[in-house]
This record gives structure tokens, sequence and C-alpha cells, in this order.
């Protein structure tokens, strides 16, 4: 097929479903970052209102640069992978730092940005300054693979090769925005992963999957991720109107992010054993009598690398010395919106009313 040919079906196909988005009215480079990393976490519909906020609060890299990691965190809160919004924090107090607060126009310079790959530096490069890099994210894969009827797995460099080979040929030259939009949007909406829309695909005539049959086996992936398990124990210790929460150290997930008392074992139930055991830890003058009298277990928690069950146990106990020289603090319950929790937390808090969302 030649690229006119391709360029026709495609287009074709987009202009009959373009859809309104905020950050395609005259986007500059910062206003695709932000929308860019958003959408690496949400679809559209609940990215929108994320990256509207966003534009609000800091409408430029520089005042997004000199906002706090708290600031960020609490406005990222529900999206997940908080070191991409750590990361965006960084590269804006480079882009500061380097370039003047100007957003780099170059592919190179966009990619040496902290948390910048070349699917986003690609995306970037294209939509806003026409820069002739082709997108290459899991849906543009799928397309390639699919049309083209490649079968070398596309998790390996021999199948990204000749992925990659085909799309550098077929990037329109003259609107390579408006090229990489479409495949995305293409393999989003239209060739799915899961049922996509052969039949009245604008591409049925050339599809080498489809008309092989081969459309569930493409693309071939070499490898699935194996994901263990953690259990965490989260400790409801209410002193009047206020609850013990602390903040999340690095080296783990939800770096920065506001928890309650954690205790983490290897299985998915708590003996009282192990809750005196955590208080001797944190401040050996409290006393050896604890009740748990309630507990809520949450719903699974699913990351790229982990299950995550969890538990909510309510404590009764002699804790008025908790807070001594550990990372814990009692707060408002009805000051808890001003922290940043994760999605796991936040669901519980929420549906309890202690958050109102
Ligand atoms: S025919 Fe089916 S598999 Fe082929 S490009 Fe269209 S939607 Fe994708």
């Amino acid at each position: 097929m030649k690229e006119s040919e391709f360029l026709g079906k495609l287009y074709s196909w987009h202009d009959s479903i373009e859809r309104y988005l905020p950050w395609k009215e005259n986007a500059d480079g910062y206003q695709v970052w932000v929308s860019e990393i958003i959408l690496q976490q949400t679809r559209v519909e609940q990215g929108t209102p994320y990256y509207l906020r966003f534009m609000q609060k800091w409408p430029t890299v520089s005042a997004l640069a000199a906002a706090s990691e708290d600031e960020i965190l609490k406005m990222w809160e529900g999206l997940g992978y908080y070191s991409r919004a750590r990361n965006m924090h960084a590269a804006a107090k480079q882009i500061v730092a380097i370039h003047n607060g100007q957003f780099p126009k170059n592919y190179e310079e966009i990619l040496a940005l902290k948390g910048i790959g070349p699917y986003t530096a690609a995306a970037i490069s294209s939509f806003a300054f026409g820069g002739k890099h082709a997108v290459m994210d899991g849906n543009v894969m799928r397309v390639i693979a699919r049309i083209y009827g490649i079968d070398s797995p596309i998790d390996k460099p021999a199948g990204r090769k000749a992925i990659q080979k085909e799309i550098d040929r077929l990037i329109d030259e003259k609107n390579p925005g408006r090229f990489n939009q479409a495949m995305m949007d293409f393999g989003a909406l239209a060739c799915k992963s899961a049922n996509p829309f052969c039949q009245t695909c604008n591409f049925n005539d050339v599809c080498i999957a489809f008309k092989a049959n081969l459309v569930s086996q493409l693309p071939v992936k070499a490898g699935k991720i194996t994901k263990k398990t953690r259990y965490f124990h989260y400790l409801w210790l209410q002193r009047g109107d206020e609850i013990a929460i602390k903040r999340r150290e690095k080296g783990d997930i939800w770096e920065g992010l506001y928890e309650l008392p954690l205790i983490e074992n290897q299985n998915s139930s708590l003996q009282i054993e192990e809750v005196i055991q955590f208080f001797k830890k944190i401040n050996s003058a409290v006393s050896d009598q604890y009740i748990i009298n309630h507990s809520s277990k949450l719903d699974r928690h699913v990351l790229t690398h982990l299950y995550l069950e969890a538990t909510i146990y309510k404590i009764e106990g002699n804790f008025e010395l908790f807070t001594n020289n550990t990372p814990y603090f009692f707060v408002p319950i009805e000051n808890l919106d001003n922290f940043a929790f994760p999605k796991l937390l936040l669901r519980f808090l929420t549906a309890n009313g202690h958050i109102n969302r």
C-alpha cells in the first residue's frame, strides 16, 4: 500500500470522529506536555478535568516550577504513578534553569527533560512544533502490526524495529502532528485490542491480519509481567476528631503521598501481637493493651507490577504518646482533604464521608 493510500484511509476515518480536546486549541509545548503526561495515566474523559485544573493553577512552565511538591501531588491525586508528577516538577525546573522558562522546540532537547521518553518527545515535537517524529505507543504498534502482518514480538527490539521502519515510511511529512494523533486515536477507538471494528474499517481490504484471520493473534508479545501481591494493614487511630497519618518515604511506591499508619506483612490477616510490636517499635512507652474493634477490607488494587490487598483496622488503645519521635502526626479528620492520598485510600476516605468528592 502506498503512503498516500494509507493516509487517505486514515484521515477519512479520523475526520469522521474528530473530538474536541481543550489542549488542541493553539497548543503550545507546555500544554501538550501536560496533556500527554496526564493521558498516559487515564482516559480523555477523566483526564480533561485534571488538565483544565492544572492549566488554571499553573498556566506557565515557570508557575509549575515554583509550585511545591505537595501542591503538585495533591493536584495529581487519583491519577496514580506519582513519580510522573514529581518528574514533571523536576522538568519544569530544568526548563526554567536551562531554557529560560521557554519549552524547548528541538526533539533532542525535549527528550533530555526529566521523565520524557521517546514517545512523549515525539508527541510534543509533532503536535506543538511540527517535528517529523512518529509516536510509537501500544495503540500505534498494534495497528501497524495488524495491517502489515508483523509477527515479531512488539516488546522485543526486532519487532519494534520492524514497526518503526513502516511508520517512518508512512508518516505525513507535511503534518506529522495530525498523523500521530490520527494513528493514536485509530488504535484506541477502532483497531482496539479486543473487538476491533474490522467490518467497517477503511483498511479491511488491505489489512493482512484481517484477511488472514489473524486479528486476535496480532500483535505478538513475548513476555507477560508476573505480579506479586503485597499485604497492607492500615490502622485507623482516632483521638477525638483527629486521626494519625504520615508521609510515605523515598524508595517505594507512592513516595511523598500520605497514608495511615501501616503494618505490612506476608499475608492477608493481622494478629494483635503484630499491632503491639508495631507500637513498641515506634514508641516503647505506650501500653500493651490494644483492641481491633472493626476492620474493612478494601478492593484489590492493581499496579503495573503489583497487586495490593489492603485492610483498614480501627484500633482502640492508649496511643497518647504516639507522635513522640515518630513520622506520624494527628490531623483533624475535617482537614484530610488538604493531603494527597493514594487512590486506594482516597476511595475509602471518600466512601466513608471523610473527604468530599
Ligand atoms: S481491519 Fe481490523 S485489524 Fe485491520 S486495521 Fe482495521 S480494525 Fe484493525
